[in-house]
């Protein structure tokens, strides 16, 4: 799988791409991702890729000239096999889950364009034919932690990235029922009085099976129960009034 990633900090990627389980895919070239710098499309003696929003207001945009003429580079680049997905990363875009996170997992190739500064010029969006991501809903300074989060998460549903396939199989929010994990645990037995639950040492694969499911259905319910719709104004915490009741 072809990565490219349009930034105007490179270095930002330099420690996440060598660590760990992308420097190894990289290394096995099962990954191919490549930084690119915007700033080498930026236009005038200043070398210029941001500039104020007609209309008014604080701030500066990312100018639509450098973004495309740098993603349009990326993409007529011959080793790559396919234009690939491009894909803004905006705190307004499709929010990521694991369901789009496996989508991009199947393509050949993605283009992560990170904003900084205000964000975009509209005009980026409709010349690309980009799609637009959310991480999540909150405002960060810039797409780089953004595209990170992308790539790994994306990273460790490409065949051979993970030693083990069945991780990422039963991992939460995997499989039809989009379960969360149950509770898990490792040696020793007894930690500060607490204790592995029996079944777990029993040998009994079935039962563990059960057990696991159970646990994560149950998980599943309490996170869903504990969660605040999506733009829900804030309400009184009444599991708070509950508890300090007698
Ligand atoms: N003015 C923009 C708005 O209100 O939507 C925020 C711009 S933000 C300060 C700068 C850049 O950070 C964005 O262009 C985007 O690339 C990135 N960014 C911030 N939050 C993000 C999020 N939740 N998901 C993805 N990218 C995000």
């Amino acid at each position: 799988m072809r990565i490219d990633i349009v930034t105007l900090f490179p270095e930002m990627f330099e420690g996440f791409l060598t660590g760990s389980l992308l420097g190894d895919a990289r290394e096995a070239g099962i990954l191919d991702v490549r930084p690119r710098n915007l700033r080498d499309f930026a236009t005038g003696r200043h070398r210029q890729v941001d500039d104020r929003p007609f209309g008014g207001g604080p701030g500066m945009l990312l100018m639509p000239g450098p973004v495309v003429a740098c993603v349009e580079a990326v993409q007529s680049d011959p080793s790559a096999a396919a234009p690939g997905r491009v894909i803004l990363l905006t705190p307004g875009g499709r929010p990521l889950d694991q369901a789009l996170v496996e989508e991009l997992a199947a393509e050949p190739r993605l283009v992560l364009v990170c904003g900084r500064y205000e964000g975009f010029d509209a005009r980026i969006r409709e010349t690309l034919g980009a799609e637009e991501i959310s991480i999540g809903d909150y405002v960060l300074s810039g797409g780089e932690p953004a595209a990170m989060v992308v790539i790994d998460a994306v990273a460790r549903l490409v065949p051979g990235v993970l030693g083990d396939e069945r991780s990422a199989r039963d991992d939460s929010f995997s499989g039809a029922e989009r379960l969360v994990e149950g509770p898990q645990y490792t040696r020793p037995r007894e930690f500060r009085g607490l204790e592995v639950p029996e079944v777990l040492t029993s040998g009994d694969h079935r039962r563990i099976a059960r057990w696991r499911r159970e646990q994560a259905a149950e998980a599943t319910r309490r996170r869903g129960s504990d969660a605040e719709p999506r733009g829900a104004t804030s309400q009184p915490d009444t599991r708070q009034t509950e508890r300090s009741m007698p």
